[in-house]
């Protein structure tokens, strides 16, 4: 009888948590670090002030710093894990920026395309409140990628809550490329100006990244201006498509660390 009332307890147990879980579920990512610049000699640390960006969580903070979690608690009296994005976080020890591109087993993507802003000065922050107002969820793409300005580091790549969710994307409705493609935006208008060589850096360093992670071949990696249907310069006409070709086909995979 006891066992039969511990079985109906446990079942009841389980209805509930399965209840209270969000109707999505989202799939683990297999969490990995590509250091955006190889730093010779010893590793400076210092006490960096960093905005919150969309999507972004103590656990990433951490990993994109290389300081614990519980000493960003700390130095901040943070009493939940629970981060608000514009919100100011001190982080103490804080080696140099690392980017944190997050992984999920999928069939999914097939093809990655590549857009820029059109903007000079944008951030996570600004795109994720522009494509609001727009009546989009989230930020349209899933990776961004920094050019310095409104207080980012040049080069650095943000994975958006659109990537983390692995929705649909909102980047490029010709050709149905929203339902298969991976959208990558370089922050800046490459219609009026050079892609800045740590930017296109960065942007070899993520597709190589993505393109064997997802097996991509490297034909189904274009600009969205290039997708049969669209109608746009994006990424701009100064896009260097043919050096961008030749670093992709260039960089080996041991220069990424998994
Ligand atoms: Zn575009």
């Amino acid at each position: 009888m006891t066992s039969l009332i511990a079985r109906c307890v446990a079942g009841a147990a389980i209805i509930l948590i399965v209840c209270v879980m969000p109707l999505y579920t989202i799939k683990e990512p297999v969490s990995v670090m590509v250091p955006r610049i190889s730093v010779e000699g010893p590793v400076v640390r210092q006490e960096v002030e960093h905005t919150v960006m969309p999507g972004e969580t103590l656990f990433r903070l951490s990993k994109m710093y290389d300081v614990k979690v519980d000493d960003i608690m700390l130095r901040n009296q943070l009493s939940t894990k629970t981060l608000t994005m514009g919100q100011k976080i001190v982080i103490p020890g804080a080696a140099s920026l690392n980017d944190v591109i997050p992984l999920f087993p999928s069939k999914k993507w097939k093809y990655i395309i590549i857009h820029h802003s059109a903007t000079e000065e944008d951030n996570a922050l600004s795109l994720y409140a522009l494509h609001q107002r727009r009546g989009w969820d989230s930020t349209g793409y899933d990776f961004l990628i920094d050019n310095g300005a409104k207080g980012t580091v040049a080069g650095h790549v943000d994975a958006t809550p659109r990537w983390i969710a692995q929705k649909d994307g909102a980047h490029c409705k010709a050709s149905g490329m929203n339902t298969k493609a991976i959208g990558v935006c370089l922050i800046g208008n490459f219609s009026l100006g050079e892609v800045p060589e740590v930017q296109l850096m960065a942007l070899v360093r993520l597709v190589k990244y993505l393109k064997e992670y997802y097996d991509i071949p490297a034909t189904n990696i274009m600009g969205h201006g290039q997708v049969p249907e669209a109608n746009t310069e994006c990424p701009g006409k100064l896009f260097p498509w043919q050096k961008f070709h030749e670093m992709l086909a260039a960089e080996t995979a041991s220069d990424l660390e998994y």
